[in-house]
């Protein structure tokens, strides 16, 4: 197998993996959203609160805040407290604000850590204050992965597709331009005196162009062999990281398979 980054710009990340199997690529996909562990706020404790906004509700906008680091942690099923929660299996943050003026936002860069837990962007506004108003709370935050919630996914988007083909006939091709205003993508251009494909990889299969040629000269397939994935991390790691910890998690799950039909044969 052979892989190639297509891009990585902040926190969006494409890498094509050639002569991968669909399945392959997509345990790592679905791994990453389900099972890769990072750090929410799981429980909120509200001293005060006088903003119009509910305890609840600013309680739900603070858990799904993107949450990271966590080292030192355990997750509470497997800490000694027995998931009531401790200073193993929990990290507190705490905000404590009174609003200056009307209109006051409050941004989750006010949330402050007291652990190993700090938020991953401080622009993401919680609530709206008037003058006077105050919130003082504690945030206790634990490790997790999206399959107990979706504030434990770590990605807003994570996809694949297969590489598209498109093959354009020459004996047929009129140099209409039909296809290239049809394509949504903008992917097609006429160069000299051939209609050429600018960015295959931004091709979504949709054939419009398929129809848009009067003389069907195109021709719009894909090739299962090679594969895309598309990541986009909500901050909490970067792409890159969330690939390897999906990776730990399958090999991890692989070895454990190995060990318990060993241990099965040995007894
Ligand atoms: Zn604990």
């Amino acid at each position: 197998m052979d892989v190639e980054v297509l891009g990585n710009v902040g926190a969006r990340f494409k890498l094509v993996a050639r002569g991968a199997r669909p399945s392959f690529i997509n345990a790592i996909r679905r791994t990453v959203m389900a099972e890769v562990v990072i750090p929410a706020v799981e429980k909120v404790f509200i001293a005060e609160n006088s903003g119009v906004l509910y305890d609840e509700i600013l309680a739900h906008r603070i858990g799904l805040v993107p949450l990271k680091g966590g080292e030192g942690l355990v997750r509470p099923s497997e800490c000694d407290c027995g998931g009531k929660g401790c200073p193993r299996c929990e990290a507190i943050l705490t905000l404590e604000v009174e609003a200056p003026e009307d209109s006051f936002t409050v941004y989750s860069g006010r949330l402050k850590p007291e652990g190993s837990v700090f938020v991953a962007n401080n622009d993401i506004p919680l609530a709206v204050l008037n003058k006077g108003q105050k919130i003082a709370l504690e945030a206790h935050a634990r490790l997790g992965s999206g399959k107990e919630h979706a504030k434990w996914q770590p990605v807003s988007c994570a996809a694949i597709k297969y590489e598209p083909i498109i093959t354009v006939d020459p004996e047929k091709c009129s140099l209409s331009a039909r296809c290239v205003e049809a394509c949504p993508k903008r992917i097609l251009a006429i160069e000299g005196n051939a209609l050429k494909v600018t960015s295959i990889w931004d091709c979504t299969l949709c054939k419009e162009c398929v129809e848009a040629c009067p003389n069907g000269a195109i021709s719009v397939s894909y090739n299962t062999a090679n594969v895309l994935l598309a990541l986009e991390s909500e901050g909490s790691l970067s792409p890159q990281e969330l690939i390897y910890a999906a990776c730990d998690v399958l090999k991890n799950k692989f070895e454990s398979i190995r060990i318990s039909l060993e241990n099965k044969e040995a007894s």
